[in-house]
């Protein structure tokens, strides 16, 4: 039997002209160095290409499994479209000898490359501390390996709304947010920056120190987000779900600041300056500064399955606004509590899937915050879609409320209810670190129940409410000179003399048209009582900043 070698081989032996073809098809649109290389190329194809093969595929070399792998690390066919996201932190520079290299290195996904290896960020390894400088490409190159030029990749331009945290990301972008209209002036507004996937990133090589117990590691939380394309949610309940292939964006902009890179003389790095005087080294000396500033936000951007979670209508006075603090905890709080059920239910890691808001303008125009779940797996697992599913949701969701399963009666049992907010009993995990200040186990089983029922009471009626509205607001009223804790319509608040401040539940509006009925019957009563500044602070806000 012929092998596939022999085949590929005879088959290039047989066919010029149509490799004479595919060449012209190539070099459409190329330079003339390029077009006057022609012979050159084809006699590659036609003389050696195979040997080449060959010697790839039969070195010790490399340690690649897949034929195609190995041939885009020998350089032989382009790096990208490869399924691997392990992005390296290189604190030595790299050799052919050890190519790909195992030594000199740390690697890590590039959902977290993006942070733990961005300029300024610091990486402990082996007992010392590697401070990356900015981004690289190397690749083997004759008898070394060789910095390619233009590492940062080529520009992608997303649009980022810091007011709505939506995500533009059609070609152009719009000038000002699609979806809450704030324009670049705003603060916080919306800003069109260009994404760089960097290839590789380093270090300022020999210049590691040793770990004292002291370093800075900023993650820049990067959280996950996808594009306010509106998606046909189907309704089951009184929730809206939809799965399907989306693009997920993991974005670090350093704070909204971006990265300003620049070239390195003599090298095909980008760094940034703040990076250089971090280690010490004066960046006058050591950038090209006729390479200019190329400013980007470090980015993942990858198509995978997700599912899509809406609320389908809210009670009148009752809204989680992506705008407002209170409402993105409430809705990453429902989030974070879907996938520790689903985790449970489908007997996975939690880590296999992300999860993110996503904030759409909907179909009446407002402003409204979804949920997304994600695979996390490159390909995806297909967790996801099968969550998206509406039976599925909906299982998901009376699973987590169901008081005789085993996922709700922990969360409410005495020795938890003390847990004000969230713990690593009910929502909290390493993976979650960037929201631990916003989760909240109560918000979360009220939109749970809100997404199954759209009557579901949403006050601190209920039980699991009840006890924690009360102490924490009279605690609250305690630590004020002069402020007696009482209650207007069955609501917690505070009177001094003639200002009273009501306690409202977090998903309470309490501006606009809409008000909550329940906030607007609180504040007749104090006023009836005669009280004449009537001020209002969700419960939230007074159990994570009171003063
Ligand atoms: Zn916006
Ligand atoms: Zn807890």
């Amino acid at each position: 039997m012929r092998s596939v070698r022999d085949l590929v081989a005879d088959w290039i032996q047989t066919h010029p002209q149509e490799i004479q073809r595919i060449c012209d098809v190539l070099l459409v649109f190329t330079g003339t160095g390029l077009r006057g290389q022609m012979q050159q190329l084809l006699d590659f194809i036609r003389y050696n290409l195979i040997a080449r093969i060959d010697q790839i595929a039969n070195s010790p070399q490399f340690i690649q499994d897949n034929l195609s792998e190995r041939l885009a690390n020998a350089g032989l066919l382009p790096m990208f479209g490869f399924p691997t996201r392990v992005r390296l932190l290189f604190h030595k520079h790299p050799s052919l000898r050890d190519w790909p290299p195992e030594e000199g290195i740390v690697d890590r996904d590039l959902d977290l490359a993006i942070s733990q290896f961005a300029p300024g960020a610091e990486t402990v390894k082996d007992g010392l501390i590697h401070t990356a400088i900015g981004v690289v490409h190397y690749r083997p190159q004759g008898t070394d390996i060789a910095e390619q030029p233009g590492p940062l990749g080529p520009v992608q331009a997303i649009g980022l709304c810091r007011r709505c945290q939506a995500v533009d990301a059609s070609s152009p972008p719009a000038a000002n947010c699609p979806v809450c209209g704030a324009t670049v002036q705003d603060r916080p507004g919306y800003q069109v920056v260009q994404l760089s996937q960097p290839s590789g990133f380093r270090t300022w090589f020999g210049r590691s120190r040793d770990f004292d117990g002291l370093f800075e590691w900023s993650p820049r939380a990067s959280r996950p987000k996808t594009s306010a394309t509106l998606r046909p949610l189907t309704n089951r309940a009184n929730f809206g779900v939809w799965a399907g292939l989306e693009t997920v964006y993991v974005i670090n902009d350093n704070a909204g600041c971006c990265f300003n890179f620049v070239k390195l003389s003599r090298e095909e790095t980008w760094v940034t300056a703040d990076a250089l005087q971090q280690i010490g080294i004066n960046p006058a000396n050591t950038v090209d500064a006729n390479a200019g500033i190329d400013s980007r936000a470090l980015a993942s951007v990858k198509e995978t399955d997700i599912l899509i979670l809406g609320i389908y209508t809210w009670p009148a006075g009752v809204h989680a606004s992506p705008l407002d603090v209170n409402g993105r905890a409430a809705l990453y709080s429902l989030g974070f509590l879907l996938r520790r059920a689903a985790a449970v239910r489908l007997d996975i890691d939690e880590r296999e899937l992300k999860v993110g808001l996503r904030v759409v303008q909907d179909a009446a125009g407002q402003v409204t915050g979804q949920i997304f779940i994600s695979d996390s797996l490159e390909n995806g697992a297909g967790y996801s879609s099968h969550l998206g599913q509406p039976a599925e949701m909906e299982g998901l969701l009376q699973f987590i409320l169901d008081p005789q399963d085993m996922f709700f009666p922990p969360l409410v049992a005495p020795n938890h209810l003390s847990c004000q907010t969230s713990c690593p009993d009910c929502l909290r995990d390493f993976s979650n670190l960037a929201f631990h200040n916003i989760l909240d186990w109560r918000l979360g089983l009220d939109l749970a129940r809100l997404a199954l029922d759209a009557n579901a009471p949403i006050d601190f009626t209920v039980p699991y409410w009840q006890t924690l509205a009360q102490s924490a607001t009279q605690a609250y009223f305690a630590a004020q000179p002069g402020w007696q804790s009482t209650s207007f319509a069955g609501v917690p608040a505070g009177r001094r003399g003639p200002v009273a401040e009501i306690i409202t539940h977090p998903l309470w509006n309490r501006s606009g048209g809409n008000l909550s009925p329940v906030l607007t019957a609180a504040v007749a009563q104090a006023q009836a009582a005669g009280v004449q500044n009537v001020k209002h602070r969700t419960l939230f806000e007074v159990l994570r900043r009171p003063y």
